[in-house]
């Protein structure tokens, strides 16, 4: 698609941000190459840092202009290749967006650019006994507009919903650079709601560059509980008995004996070692409220067969808990050199038996596999152990990690929970979805990039020019009954 990237179209994106927030030197541009799935890398032709919707709005004219594929970045903190550059693109990047620009305490509304990182708007209400829900476990580095392009969820989105729950309006820039306000601050949105259309749409309908979110007030309380268990059978038994006695936790994650002693290799949280499996769960809500829940979940572990149940002494080591389990796939790096992290769906009840075909697999292929997940919403997270200094390795944790997917597949699950399609995935779309329902997806997309100048060759696993039919044309029947016909 791209004429290339001439030196005056390189002056012309400075002009627009500035030269200091312009890159097109191949040692810059290496910062930009990868996501979080580092696997991948692709350099860009051109990145810019915009401050304002105007300098993104005008970026977008120019790089349409050249004929530049275009790819908007967050913090980069992806893991399904979605911010991965397609070859030669103008990576237009919205870390410098990062004003929070207004806060509506009595009507629960807060605008933020789209850099804002997702801890700072906790962090920026805390005075006010206020929060921002969604909680990946990436928070402190992962942006706003990140979360909304891939409808990030978290710990405690078992209760309070995943971003789409949570933003109400937005600014966007289409693909002809046009700035669209979509959605309603108050009230519910008039005709189609395309907040969730474009909520989830991973980068492809164009560069949102500002969010209005839905604030929360803190719980009065919450009860932490730390369960263990023999195995994952027990753990996944007690998340399937507390779901259906009604509770609904702010959170239930689970660890399995592999992640366990990767956390406390990081972390120095004193989780036993010989564990199986550990529970990490909140209740929140008013005191009283909070303290029965806390109680119940906790009967209904040691029914599952917890070995021990108890709360964290104070707030420190509460803390500390929380920080190991958001911590945990990093905390993979003590014990393997190299690991693939997996984000795929299954029932809550199949959780044991899933987790059990994952081990077999594993072993079969002579990997190791540690698991770390939001066990409430069933959503696994299998970090299949690699090193890649061994030949053959990454390809055979590569291939483990797809059949896990399939395996999800096969639960009646799905391929990703909360990391997106991406570059990655894109390719196990087509296992998911039939090709009407795929066909389906695409006609949104081209409803607002026909030419698919954002974010091209992602999620859709056989990408074609929006208008090419996907197979022989097949009349609607109200055509055949000739009531209506193609124009
Ligand atoms: C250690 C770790 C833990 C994680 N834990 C979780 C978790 O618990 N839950 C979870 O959901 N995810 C998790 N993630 C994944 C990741 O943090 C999220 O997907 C996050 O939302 C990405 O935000 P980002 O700012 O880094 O976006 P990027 O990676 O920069 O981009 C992600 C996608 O968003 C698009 N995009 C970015 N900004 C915009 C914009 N303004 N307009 C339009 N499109 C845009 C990009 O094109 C790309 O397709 C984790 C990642 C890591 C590394």
């Amino acid at each position: 698609m791209s004429r290339g990237l001439s030196p005056a179209v390189v002056d012309r994106f400075r002009a627009i941000v500035g030269r200091d927030n312009c890159f097109s030197d191949p040692a810059e541009l290496r910062t930009y190459e990868a996501d979080a799935l580092t696997g991948f890398r692709v350099r860009p032709g051109i990145v810019v840092l915009p401050r304002t919707t105007e300098e993104v709005s005008a970026c977008v004219r120019l790089a349409r202009e050249a004929e530049l594929e275009i790819v908007a970045r967050g913090s980069g903190t992806g893991l399904s290749g979605g911010a991965l550059p397609t070859p030669d693109c103008a990576v237009i990047g919205l870390a410098r967006m990062n004003a929070i620009l207004a806060v509506d305490l009595p009507n629960m509304r807060m605008r933020v650019q789209p850099g804002v990182i997702n801890l700072d708007i906790s962090r920026h209400l805390d005075p006010y006994g206020y929060y921002y829900a969604p909680d990946p476990s990436s928070q402190s580095v992962c942006s706003i507009g990140g979360n909304v392009a891939e409808n990030s969820g978290g710990a405690h989105c078992l209760k309070y919903g995943f971003t789409t729950n949570h933003v109400v309006a937005l600014t966007m820039v289409l693909d002809d650079g046009s700035v669209v306000d979509i959605g309603a601050q108050h009230g519910a949105p008039l005709g189609y709601d395309l907040v969730s259309a474009i909520v989830g749409s991973e980068g492809m309908l164009g560069i949102v560059t500002e969010v209005v979110v839905r604030i929360l007030r803190k719980p009065q309380t919450t009860r932490t509980l730390f369960a263990t268990f023999p195995g994952t059978d027990e753990a996944g038994e007690a998340v399937s008995r507390t779901i259906a006695a009604g509770i609904v936790p702010a959170a239930i994650e689970m660890c399995d004996q592999l992640a366990i002693e990767a956390i406390v290799a990081a972390t120095g949280v004193d989780w036993p070692l010989d564990a199986g499996a550990v529970l990490l769960m909140d209740v929140d809500g008013v005191e009283a409220e909070a303290v029965h829940t806390a109680a119940r979940a906790e009967a209904l572990a040691r029914d599952a067969g917890a070995l021990q149940v108890r709360t964290p002494r104070d707030d420190a080591e509460r803390a500390l808990m929380w920080k190991g389990r958001k911590g945990a796939f990093a905390a993979v790096g003590r014990i393997s050199p190299n690991y693939y992290v997996q984000d795929g769906v299954v029932p809550r009840r199949a959780i044991a038996q899933v987790l059990r075909e994952i081990a077999q697999l594993a072993a079969r292929e002579g990997l190791r596999v540690a698991n770390v997940f939001h066990a409430g919403d069933g959503n696994l997270h299998p970090l299949v152990l690699f090193d890649q200094r061994v030949a053959g390795e990454a390809e055979r944790a590569e291939q483990v990690a797809g059949e896990i997917l399939r395996i999800c597949m096969r639960y009646g699950g799905s391929i990703t929970g909360e990391h997106g399609v991406g570059h990655d995935k894109a390719k196990y779309l087509g296992e998911l979805f039939d090709a009407t329902s795929l066909e389906t997806m695409n006609f949104v997309r081209c409803a607002f990039d026909p030419m698919r100048a954002f974010n091209r060759s992602k999620v859709f696993p056989t990408p074609r020019l929006c208008g090419d039919a996907p197979g022989p044309y097949v009349p609607h029947a109200t055509e055949t009954a000739e009531l209506a016909g193609r124009g």
